[in-house]
């Protein structure tokens, strides 16, 4: 099964629900500020843009890290 990442406490959850099991925060909210996501990709994680996933193997750290920056570079072409 696909699961992502909870950006609020790290928690691995199903790709389809909408409030983490983990923390219980709200997740559909960050959808659209937050269309790149980090999930789990066999032993290591990678990022998934919607449901497909664009990049795999990463370490956790490398895909916290462009997570942001992918996140971020939309966020400042939508703004500029
Ligand atoms: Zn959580």
């Amino acid at each position: 099964m696909q699961v992502r990442l909870c950006p609020f406490c790290a928690g691995e959850i199903p790709l389809t629900v909408s409030l983490c099991i983990h923390c219980g925060k709200e997740l559909r909210s960050m959808k659209m500020a937050h269309p790149y996501e980090i999930v789990r990709d066999g032993l290591q994680y990678g990022i998934a843009l919607g449901s497909e996933v664009r990049l795999h193997g990463l370490k956790l750290k490398k895909a916290q890290e462009l997570e942001a920056l992918l996140n971020n570079v939309l966020k400042d072409e939508k703004v500029g």
